[in-house]
């Protein structure tokens, strides 16, 4: 059963203040910043880079933020250096502009056909935004009038399926969005287990606090072992541990968790001494 956020901050404060290692698995849209009309507006402000560059330069802490969007089109908009970016849900992880995980030339492909047969439904309904992200299409509907998202949907499922056939692609819903992209093992917690393992050592055990606000995050709250937290931001239903209901209590939560970490390191220091 998911709780308010607020029941348990402290203890979630607590908890990510003295993991000796800690792996943030942060979503980009409708967690840090709130879903906007059109998909090229949100970025960060400089405060909240600050907060995310603290956060990734402190002690133990490996900032990743995964998202559905194209790896550099997400890093372009968080803009900080030293964070992991996994994009397209996990297919794609790049750090310090470099890839560590790149996807296979084949599905831009597929992709690339299957964006010819849209041309026709987008030609019809100019709101909709069709999104070739590499290796994966997205279809937003976000701004088509509510009454015909229905009918939106059961047409670009019928384009999408004659790729699906093969077993090789699946479709995948998001809040008004729909994809067609590779069937593989790829997804948000793959990205986040595969993020920890390549930070090696004793990071391969690192407290997860991931926090979502998708159908694509529950597989991320799906890879979270205790004592490691996760946070769905909004409505709808979920697997992860608490809930809240806005980006700003993420950012609430995120300044707190860096006073708090910055505390516990110094009171270790002087009970160290
Ligand atoms: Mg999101």
């Amino acid at each position: 059963m998911t709780a308010p956020l607020s029941r348990a901050r402290t203890q979630i404060l607590r908890v990510c203040a003295s993991a000796a290692q800690l792996s943030l698995a942060l979503d980009f849209d409708g967690t840090l910043v709130p879903i906007q009309r059109d998909p090229h507006d949100p970025r960060l402000s400089r405060a909240q880079q600050r907060v995310l560059a603290q956060l990734a330069a402190m002690p133990g802490v490996t900032l990743s933020i995964i998202s559905g969007r194209q790896v550099h089109d997400v890093e372009s908009r968080v803009g900080v250096r030293r964070a992991y970016y996994a994009g397209n849900h996990g297919l794609e992880i790049r750090v310090g502009g470099q890839w560590c995980v790149r996807p296979a030339v084949r599905w831009a492909r597929v992709i690339r056909r299957a964006a010819r047969d849209l041309r026709g439904l987008a030609r019809q309904m100019p709101r909709l935004l069709v999104e070739e992200k590499g290796p994966v299409l997205a279809v937003h509907y976000r701004n088509v009038p509510r009454t015909r998202w229905r009918a939106v949907r059961a047409q670009v499922r019928r384009i999408f399926r004659r790729y699906t056939h093969s077993g090789a692609m699946r479709i995948q819903e998001g809040k008004a969005v729909i994809e067609l992209r590779p069937r593989s093992r790829h997804h948000k917690g793959w990205a986040v287990q595969w993020i920890r393992a390549r930070r090696g050592g004793t990071a391969r055990a690192a407290t997860v606090l991931a926090i979502g606000d998708d159908a694509t995050d529950e597989d991320l709250f799906r890879s979270v072992r205790p004592p490691g937290v996760s946070i769905h931001v909004g409505r709808g239903s979920t697997i992860a541990h608490y809930r809240t209901v806005a980006p700003s209590m993420v950012w609430t939560l995120l300044t707190s968790m860096i006073t708090l970490r910055k505390a516990v390191r110094k009171e270790g220091c002087v009970t160290r001494r």
